[in-house]
């Protein structure tokens, strides 16, 4: 029985349970007759991707408004889906990239963006890729290169993106280019287009060899001398940076599938836990084994309910996007470092067994540490969050004077 947020409403309980059915029809028994087969259910992306397509769980399709073919469920139901198809073992990168590539559309296109693009997006006949990263450029996500000039009614561009997911099969990339150095200073130098991969000029040079997501065709691409129409930049020029952060925040949220696989090794950890004896007694009664499972339930509980309030914040307006991205990043960051710890805790509670494909657990570790680099470092968006707090104003209210300092009157006195 699917668990309920309190404030939810019954369409939205109803939908819960609608995803919660599907994923135990549809996705779950496929990723237990792969474990059977001593295969990763995580590597099944895309037979899974086109089954949620066809059933109406695309979540892209769960997000969109009913006019480009959605279900307009909001983020609440965005959450709710990526939960359960964590839980489920499986896990669908192709569609979630393409929400992330497809997002700026959908958050900041025109009306007649939105209906060229979004449409065949949400129906899963078109397929979107995310453009940031560069051979010189990571986590300085702006410093990006890649350059862009105008010309009469299109951007010509020149240069290199690497990593990116889907980059040979998607229909568009979402790609950030350089269009003005001089106005780095003001986060104003960088502009966004949603490319189509038809154009003449984009070639692809290398399909990366993952340790995971080995169907993604994670590739290095070279643009050369490709020109864009103006029609296909979203927003102004100069506004890449606020579509980049903005979009990254449903990314961030996107994490959700965590709370699934985490669900997923708590229950593993229970069942081997209550029957694997050793020294005479089950392993579940030993304390270390005890403190082990309370790690896991106390960091899904937590992770769980931040997300859905995050959820929630977007979906009834109250969250601004510059808190939003200090709230995000602090779920992406406590959500993927806890799957990792989690992992490890069940699969040492499984002991040798842990290690074992059938187990599922390998495939969720592997998953997790790779959540933790996607979409901006775990420390460097910790970064973010401890400067910003050191830029806040301090409480007096709770400080002693030796903690305080001097006032600046007491200073000017010295
Ligand atoms: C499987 C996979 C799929 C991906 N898919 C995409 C995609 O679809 N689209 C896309 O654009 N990108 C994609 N990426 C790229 C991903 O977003 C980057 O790997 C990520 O942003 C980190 O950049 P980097 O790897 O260049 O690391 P770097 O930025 O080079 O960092 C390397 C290390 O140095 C540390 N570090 C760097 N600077 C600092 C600092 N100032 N202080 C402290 N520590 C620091 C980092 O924390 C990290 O530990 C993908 C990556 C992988 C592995």
């Amino acid at each position: 029985m699917f668990d309920y947020m309190p404030w939810w409403d019954k369409e939205t309980k109803q939908f819960a349970d609608e995803v919660e059915n599907f994923c135990d029809t549809e996705l779950q028994p496929r990723a237990i007759k792969f474990l059977e087969q001593n295969k990763d259910p995580m590597e099944i992306q895309w037979e899974a991707s086109k089954i949620c397509i066809d059933k109406g769980f695309h979540p892209l399709m769960v997000l969109a408004e009913e006019k480009y073919g959605g279900r307009n469920k909001g983020y609440a139901g965005y959450t709710i889906l990526n939960e359960e198809v964590g839980r489920s073992m499986i896990n669908i990168n192709p569609l979630l990239t393409s929400v992330f590539g497809a997002g700026p559309v959908h958050l900041f296109g025109t009306e007649a963006q939105k209906e060229e693009f979004m449409t065949p997006l949400v129906r899963g006949e078109k397929w979107a890729s995310i453009t940031v990263t560069e051979p010189d450029v990571g986590n300085d996500a702006a410093g990006i290169q890649l350059h862009a000039e105008k010309d009469g009614d299109e951007w010509v561009l020149n240069g290199w993106k690497r990593f990116i997911t889907l980059g040979p099969l998607s229909h568009y990339h979402m790609l950030y280019a350089n269009t003005d150095p001089d106005m780095r200073r003001i986060h104003r130098h960088l502009t966004a287009f949603f490319v189509p991969t038809t154009l003449n000029g984009i070639t692809f040079e290398k399909i990366n060899q993952l340790i995971g997501d080995v169907e993604m065709a994670n590739s290095v691409i070279r643009y050369k001398d490709v020109r864009v129409p103006e029609e296909y930049m979203i927003l102004d020029p100069g506004d890449g940076w606020t579509v980049m952060t903005s979009a990254l925040n449903i990314e961030r949220l996107g994490i959700a599938g965590v709370v699934g696989s985490a669900k997923n090794l708590l229950e593993t950890s229970r069942a081997y836990g209550r029957r694997r004896v050793q020294f005479g007694n089950p392993i579940s009664r030993y304390n270390g084994v005890q403190l082990r499972m309370a790690n896991i339930s106390m960091k899904i509980n937590l992770t769980r309910v931040y997300l859905y309030y995050l959820a929630h914040l977007l979906d009834t307006g109250e969250a601004d996007m510059f808190t939003f991205a200090l709230k995000s990043s602090t779920a992406k960051i406590f959500g993927t470092q806890s799957l990792t710890e989690m992992a490890l805790d069940a699969l040492f509670i499984c002991g040798g067994d842990g290690y074992l494909q059938e187990t599922g657990i390998g495939g969720i570790l592997k998953n997790a540490a790779l959540m933790q680099i996607a979409g901006g470092s775990n420390d460097i968006l910790k970064l973010f969050i401890g400067r910003n707090e050191f830029m806040q104003d301090v409480d007096e209210r709770m400080l002693t004077p030796s903690v305080r300092g001097p006032t600046k009157e007491d200073a000017d006195k010295l």
